[in-house]
């Protein structure tokens, strides 16, 4: 009896053990909010950029990334987050469901925990749900030219909503009347609409609507120094051994920094060397 159950027990984690990530790849998750265009409607966001919809994303962010000292670098924008780990990293042992799974419950729930601390008067009327995607990246200039990608379309997003939003609220028009106005109009266009006939310069809008969120670690060697630690030990630990306790208690919540800059340019990785190795 105990040998049939035994048998049963393999052959069922056997279909379960398939998604193994390749390793000494950067892991990348995606999550997006389900729904989010109407989750925002019915919660009454501000037009176009909800700053407590933000701070709530950023902060289950930092929650992930606490959590998982193996996630090296995050990126928000809207209703989404991207998870960057560390190249060598043997988080979950590189299962991918376990690891998408993981971090988007992890965000969900912190997202809904804070909720009411955050959004006060307004109640949690639905609880949102938000999907994930886990791709791989060889090479930093893939991993690059990917989160260039994701900062690109806050840019281009945050334009067009910055536009639409000012023809509907300033000028009354009705949103299919905004979506005409700015059809085919290219960056440029939007700039001076902005310009001529709302006062408004683009670029001094708040950087965190127009760049996103970048959660990175500190310098672990900053850290080290620190704690007098060897440069050897950390060494050692950066190169995801098992008994990388060491940057394990290293990388923990204090150790987050926030950003809202330009990483499509070489200047933030190149004052940043140690993000991506
Ligand atoms: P899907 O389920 O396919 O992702 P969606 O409705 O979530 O559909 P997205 O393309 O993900 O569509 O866009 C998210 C939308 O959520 C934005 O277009 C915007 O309307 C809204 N939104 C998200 N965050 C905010 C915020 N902080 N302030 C105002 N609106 C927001
Ligand atoms: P892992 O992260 O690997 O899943 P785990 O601690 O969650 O670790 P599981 O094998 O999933 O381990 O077992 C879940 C454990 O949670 C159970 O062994 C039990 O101790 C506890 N648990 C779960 N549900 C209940 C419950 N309803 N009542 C009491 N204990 C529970
Ligand atoms: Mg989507
Ligand atoms: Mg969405
Ligand atoms: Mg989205
Ligand atoms: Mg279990």
């Amino acid at each position: 009896e105990n040998t049939k159950l035994n048998s049963k027990r393999n052959y069922f984690k056997d279909l379960e053990r398939n998604t193994k990530l390749l390793p000494h790849t950067w892991i990348v998750v995606r999550i997006d909010g389900k729904g989010f265009h109407k989750f925002s409607d019915k919660h009454n966001f501000t037009k176009p950029n909800d700053i407590r919809s933000i701070n709530l994303m950023n902060c289950a962010a930092q929650k992930v990334m606490a959590e998982y000292p193996d996630i090296i670098f995050s990126y928000g924008q809207s209703d989404e987050y991207t998870f960057v780990t560390e190249r060598y990293s043997r988080m979950l042992d590189r299962n991918s469901n376990k690891i998408m799974s993981t971090i988007v419950s992890l965000f969900a729930a912190t997202y809904v925990y804070n909720w009411n601390k955050v959004f006060k008067g307004t109640s949690l009327k639905y609880c949102p749900a938000f999907d994930a995607r886990v791709v791989l990246y060889p090479n930093i200039s893939s991993l690059r030219d990917y989160l260039s990608w994701r900062q690109a379309d806050c840019h281009i997003n945050n334009m067009y909503n910055l536009c639409f939003w000012m023809l509907v609220q300033k000028r009354d028009l009705s949103h299919q009347e905004a979506e005409e106005r700015l059809c085919g109009t290219f960056s440029n266009d939007k700039r001076a609409l902005l310009l001529s006939e709302f006062q408004c310069e683009y670029d001094e809008e708040e950087a965190i609507y127009r760049k996103g969120t970048i959660l990175h670690r500190k310098n672990p060697e900053e850290c080290v120094e620190s704690l007098s630690l060897s440069r050897n030990e950390t060494l050692y630990s950066f190169r995801g051994n098992e008994e990388s306790s060491l940057l394990g208690n290293l990388k923990c919540a204090s150790d987050i920094i926030t950003v809202h800059v330009d990483m499509i340019n070489d200047t933030f990785w190149s004052e940043r060397p140690w993000i991506l190795g």
